[in-house]
């Protein structure tokens, strides 16, 4: 199932719209979608995550992936998949790089 997300920033107004998370299953785009913070076009991205070397699609593979489960939170999880989830927190913005952050649902989108 595919997903969309929107990521707004607090602090700078950056808004970064309809990042597809998730399966996505369209004809050469086999593979799951996370969101990923891009350091070269200083925006978030939607990347595929299950290859062995992340990239943008500006060609960059200076990017990271938001969200880690590795840590105990209470906080509620509006994204999950593998080891990775998006919770209900703030994060760091690709554009000022302060942490206020946030990703909301979208409408879920059927297969
Ligand atoms: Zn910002
Ligand atoms: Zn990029």
């Amino acid at each position: 199932m595919e997903r969309l997300a929107t990521a707004r920033c607090d602090h700078c107004g950056y808004v970064e719209e309809k990042l597809v998370i998730g399966g996505c299953t369209a004809a050469g785009f086999s593979g799951e979608r996370w969101p990923c913070l891009c350091f070269s076009c200083r925006r978030i991205v939607s990347a595929l995550i299950n290859r062995k070397t992340l990239a943008c699609s500006c060609g960059s593979t200076e990017i990271e992936p938001y969200g880690s489960i590795s840590r105990e939170s209470s906080s509620r999880q509006l994204f999950g998949f593998g080891d990775r989830a998006i919770e209900d927190v703030s994060y760091v913005c690709p554009r000022c790089g302060t942490i206020a952050m946030r990703f909301e649902p979208e409408a879920i989108l059927s297969d």
